[in-house]
């Protein structure tokens, strides 16, 4: 079940080259190679490598697994459309249900069965449960420094009383009268286009073939139960606005036999009242007095955690960017960090008293053209 490191599967570290990885890989493929090595764990270790390389073999799938992480702890798709969502076949259908059941399919057949009178237990003979799929509303705080949140989640859990048979303890089945065992009808039905006849799961039996003499008490005899399941979520740091964070098994059960579907949670961030996020670096505009960037000077500024002084030079530009490293968002499931961009702004006084407009018209002429090269190059291509 638990997905293993790739890297440790290899014997690589994470910053290995491609050509490393593939040596590795080569080295590692030739010693477990099945017909090279007979041990009992050869097989399986052959396996693993393969699958390790399959992923980190690609440049595209690496960058993925690295970012994302072992399918064993929450993952993550959508967000500016990276190719991860290829991982997951299909993305959201429909909206977001909070906390309540999704009305899918299943439920539209079950309405089936039950317009069919049939007592039996009404089993979709599926595969996989259906996905929850829920929104989460988080902080800006709580986006870049990671949570944990225990959420109330409506699901359909297999009844753990008769392990989803739906049958009493110890009881048999018999054979489904209607289908002969056979899971399969012919059902006539009436529609405004006239009657049609299609093969179809036995309504008698739900397609199990099979009828419980005594029904489990707990579940009614459906195999499954409605129930509110507290579920703890791990919200990595470095989380974004509409990323979801997928767990797998923890949506649905089957109504038949199979494994559970997943519950996807989307998350919203809120708005931070300074900070602004692009991807894992953080941003914001810093307005100064003018004469600030004039004659430099020091500028306390705030960061997520704790402060850093700015230097400002003498002589600043009006919209330069400082750039401080590593004092942005924690990079999603690895050890490291955006950066701070902090854009600086001049803002004059908006009134100037009299001995301020005299001194400054004394500075003003002080200055000649070439103090501004800029300026002085304008004037020229204006000629
Ligand atoms: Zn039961
Ligand atoms: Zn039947």
């Amino acid at each position: 079940m638990a997905n293993k490191d790739y890297y440790q599967v290899l014997g690589v570290n994470k910053d290995a080259s491609a050509d490393e990885i593939k040596s590795a890989y080569r080295r590692l493929a030739k010693k477990y190679h099945p017909d090279l090595n007979k041990t009992p764990e050869a097989a399986e270790k052959f396996k693993e490598i393969n699958e390790a390389y399959e992923v980190l073999g690609d440049d595209k799938k690496r960058a993925n697994y690295d970012q994302f992480g072992s399918a064993d702890g929450p993952q993550f798709s959508g967000a500016g459309g990276s190719g991860f969502s290829d991982f997951f076949g299909n993305g959201f259908s429909g909206g977001f249900s909070s906390g309540g059941f999704s009305s899918g399919f299943s439920d539209i057949f079950s309405d089936i069965f039950s317009a069919f009178g049939g007592d039996g237990r009404r089993t979709r003979v599926n595969e996989r449960g259906e996905d929850i799929n829920l929104a989460m509303k988080l902080s800006f705080e709580e986006a870049i420094f990671g949570v944990e949140k225990t959420i109330l989640v409506n699901k359909i859990e297999t009844c753990s009383s008769c392990s989803g048979t739906g049958a009493k303890n110890g009881t048999a089945f018999t054979t489904c009268p209607d289908c002969n065992g056979l899971g399969r009808v012919r059902i006539q039905q009436n529609t405004m286009f006239g009657t049609t006849i299609r093969e179809g799961a036995c309504p008698k039996c739900g397609g199990t073939g099979k009828i419980i003499r005594d029904k489990c008490e707990a579940c009614g005899g459906k195999g499954y139960k409605k129930v509110q399941k507290e579920i703890t979520v791990k919200i990595p740091a470095g989380i974004d606005d509409g990323q979801t964070v997928r767990m797998r098994g923890e949506g649905n059960a089957p109504r038949g036999k199979g494994i559970a579907g997943d519950l996807n949670i989307k998350i919203q961030v809120q708005n931070h009242k300074l900070f602004k996020r692009d991807g894992f670096d953080l941003m914001f505009d810093l307005y100064l007095p003018f004469t600030t960037l004039l004659l430099g000077g020091k500028v306390e500024i705030p960061l997520t955690k704790g402060k850093f002084t700015l230097d400002i030079k003498e002589g600043t530009q009006s919209g330069t960017t400082m750039r401080i490293k590593g004092k942005g968002v924690k990079v999603l499931n690895k050890d490291a960090y955006g950066d701070m961009l902090v854009t600086l702004k001049s803002e004059p006084p908006k009134k100037l008293s009299t001995v301020q407009r005299d001194l400054l018209e004394k500075l003003s002429e002080s200055f000649t053209e070439s103090d501004f090269p800029k300026y002085k190059d304008f004037k020229k291509s204006n000629q």
